[in-house]
């Protein structure tokens, strides 16, 4: 997997590449990630990159020119075989108008070969950009940043991890929050491993088991595997009940899942 951020901010991307799994990824030669500074594609002298928006209004806009001549450079696969399907790449521009990042959106971007990541600034992106240039516009959540570097920092990551191989436990990765909603819930439910099926993870705690007074649930350390696997599944039903009641209504829960849906319903009732 190739990553490409183009960015008039490279050095910002010094913490975000270096540190944990992105970091070891690359060392193993998972993923290579290059930035690309928007200013060596600047034609005065002055590198400058915005302008002024026509139709006057506030601040200035990053021109298309160095954005389009940056993509061009990279020598990725045409527009159209990209938006048809017919490649493995992907220019996305990062924008607070673009549609909502998730889980879902970071697995088929971890399916290409290559992705490309184009970061605003200032009041946005000539809309060149979005119209010719860039196969789809993501944002991070509905507020607005000072730039798409933290957007495409925080893409970068989550794509990465589900690389195969860049997580020590792939099975780590399937059972997190909101993962494998399509594949984990085809009618079986909770697994050994507690897969989240779409539904927030459940708890976790390590030792010390009595830390100043709080202690861990005693289930977790009865060795009662088939206990746990049910105490995990309420609990990560009850936190996406309570956090994110949206999630419960787009998963297919079993029958054992049902009845736990009600005792922590129930649950809440009586607080
Ligand atoms: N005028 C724009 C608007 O109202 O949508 C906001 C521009 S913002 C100050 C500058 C740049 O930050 C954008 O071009 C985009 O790249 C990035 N940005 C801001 N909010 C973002 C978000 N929620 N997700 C992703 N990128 C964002």
């Amino acid at each position: 997997m190739k990553i490409d951020i183009l960015t008039i901010f490279p050095d910002f991307f010094r913490g975000p590449l270096d540190y944990g799994i992105v970091r070891r990824a690359r060392e193993v030669g998972l993923v290579s990630i290059a930035v690309h500074d928007l200013r060596a594609f600047a034609h005065d002298r002055h590198r400058t990159v915005d302008d002024r928006p026509f139709g006057g209004g506030e601040g200035m806009v990053l021109k298309a020119e160095p954005i389009f001549e940056c993509v061009e450079s990279l020598e990725v696969a045409p527009r159209q075989e990209r938006t048809a399907g017919r490649s493995k790449q992907s220019v996305v521009l990062l924008s607070a108008q673009g549609r909502r990042f998730d889980q879902g959106m970071a697995e088929a971007l971890a399916a290409m070969e290559r992705i490309v990541l184009i970061c605003g600034r200032y009041e946005g992106i000539d809309e060149r950009v979005s119209a010719f240039l860039a196969d789809r516009e993501i944002s991070i959540g509905d507020y607005v940043l000072s730039g798409g570097e933290l957007g495409a920092a925080v893409i970068m990551d989550a794509v990465t991890r589900l690389i195969p191989g860049a997580v020590g436990n792939s099975a780590s990765t399937r059972q997190e929050s909101f993962s494998g909603a399509k594949e984990l819930l085809v009618g079986d439910g909770p697994t050994s491993t507690c897969s989240s099926g779409g539904l927030l993870d459940y708890p976790h705690y390590t030792r010390p088991a009595d830390f100043r007074g709080m202690n861990v649930p005693e289930v977790l350390v009865s060795g009662n595997h088939d206990e746990i696997r049910r105490w995990r599944r309420r609990a990560a039903l009850k936190k996406t009940l309570s956090n994110r009641p949206d999630l419960v209504q787009r998963v297919t829960l079993n029958e054992e899942d049902k009845a736990l849906l009600a005792q922590v319903a129930g649950d809440d009732s009586e607080n």
